[in-house]
């Protein structure tokens, strides 16, 4: 099975674009858009290595000649400087995805993403990871979008209505068959049919459990840290998240602080960030373990697997979650294989989209891992919340120790924003994948030239000057 040469396609741009004369609709245009927001002046989202991120999203559109006037959006989450880079990886995608056929594209999303990323000449720049990944994620990604808007279902429910041997082609079993074969992810599709029907109903009464980051950001006084938690337990949240890593006696204060806010009984995961060598991520969380913490998460390199089965067997039975940064579904699989994690953390926009989360679904689903979503960033709530619901009502079946990050950060850019209550995620009713932002928030948005940065720019040069 893996045998087969690895496809490519022709090596020129042009003579990759798809033409079908049928007649159907076609991909008219590949519209990109640099968005930054200003995060980085109130401190939101500061961790041990990121102390000013401006959460940004390389934004795509593409546009069709269907009579439907349905768009499919799609992005990927960037923290600011080289958003402009990941744009033009986007932009280099062009030419495989204009002129092909709507119809044909929306019935196997699985064909341009295997298209896309076995391009000989791009897939150098990897393979399968880092900017040109992230890019056939966020063009991947849209044309989901635009399938579940056709089909009239938002992402989670096309996902889960969809038959289950559709849903196993649509994963690149490549490198990772000696870790789940084609037979076993139909075997595991075909058992999250039982009962998913009984489970899409208690999902849209309850929706799925959320644990919230927004009080832990490391830039934030005692204070703020303190009304934030208890805000957060009020919410009905039972999970909060702290970041650590910088200062060792700030941790130490930090964590008593919030657990003193929160008592004995809500759970807080702490979130390194990547910040420690592997002998030092042990000594670290051992000094914070009279605080109960609840997971350990990117407490070294993301491409450490063998480093995170050290740190595990070190901290237990604090448990160690990783993903954010894990390039793609052949390092999940070695995480999983080495029994390096108990947390596994998908993200929707830093892998190559839809198609290859469903393969980290299912290898997750294998191994008996729960899958916690990363999801501290711009649209990243709206993205990923369908790959959990769609996961729980048709795959793992379960939200048992599963939750997904929510940060009140940004929503109201997007049309079809998450919704929370009581600490639980509303299951989306609207078409699609929840990815569309509002026209304005791109105007006032986009980078350098939106109403926001012109206007900031025209402000600085003032102080200057004067
Ligand atoms: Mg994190």
């Amino acid at each position: 099975m893996n045998e087969a040469p690895i496809p490519v396609t022709d090596t020129s741009p042009v003579a990759a674009t798809v033409t079908v004369a049928d007649g159907s609709p076609r991909i008219t245009a590949v519209d990109t858009y640099d968005i930054r927001f200003p995060t980085s002046r109130e401190l939101d989202g500061s961790d041990a290595m990121n102390p000013d991120p401006d959460y940004s999203a390389a934004y795509v559109i593409l546009r069709t000649d269907a009579d439907d006037g349905l768009e499919g959006h799609g992005f990927t989450f960037t923290i600011g400087r080289g958003n402009d880079v990941q744009v033009a990886a986007i932009e280099a995608l062009r030419a495989h995805i204009v002129g092909r056929s709507v119809t044909a594209l929306c019935a196997d999303p699985g064909w341009l993403s295997s298209d896309l990323t076995a391009d000989s000449q791009l897939r150098w720049l990897g393979p399968e990871k880092g900017v040109m990944h992230m890019a056939i994620g966020a063009v991947v990604n849209a044309v989901w979008d635009l399938a579940a808007k056709r089909a009239d279902k938002p992402l989670w429910r096309f996902l889960a209505d969809a038959e289950p041997e559709w849903l196993a082609d649509q994963v690149d079993y490549r490198y990772i068959t000696d870790a789940l074969t084609p037979a076993e992810a139909l075997a595991l599709l075909k058992r999250g049919r039982d009962g998913a029907a009984q489970r899409a109903v208690r999902l849209r009464g309850t929706g799925y459990p959320g644990y919230t980051t927004s009080p832990g950001w490391l830039g934030y006084s005692d204070e703020k840290l303190t009304r934030l938690a208890r805000q957060a337990v009020a919410d009905g949240f039972t999970q909060i998240k702290l970041k650590v890593g910088a200062n060792l006696d700030d941790d130490i204060r930090r964590c008593r602080v919030a657990r003193a806010a929160v008592g004995a009984d809500i759970r807080i995961a702490i979130d390194a960030n990547q910040r420690w060598n592997v002998d030092e991520a042990g000594a670290w969380i051992r000094a914070l373990a009279e605080f109960d913490p609840y997971w350990i998460e990117e407490p070294t390199s993301p491409d450490d697997v063998l480093g995170h089965a050290a740190i595990r067997e070190a901290v237990a039975p604090v448990k160690v979650a990783t993903g954010e940064h894990v390039q793609n579904r052949i390092i999940f699989k070695q995480l999983l294989q080495a029994g390096a994690i108990d947390v596994l953390q998908i993200d929707a926009t830093r892998v190559g989209g839809v198609n290859e989360n469903l393969a980290i679904l299912l290898l997750a689903a294998k191994y008996g891992v729960p899958v916690c979503p990363h999801a501290g960033g711009v649209g990243l709530c709206e993205l990923v919340q369908h790959l959990s619901m769609f996961d729980y009502v048709a795959l793992s079946g379960t939200t048992e120790n599963r939750v997904i990050e929510y940060v009140d950060h940004l929503h109201d850019h997007f049309t079809d924003p998450v919704r929370m209550a009581h600490g639980h995620y509303v299951a989306p009713t609207a078409p699609g994948f929840s990815a569309q932002m509002r026209p304005e928030s791109i105007d006032t948005y986009r980078y350098p030239d939106g109403t926001f940065w012109a206007a900031d720019r025209a402000a600085q040069e003032e102080v200057t000057e004067a």
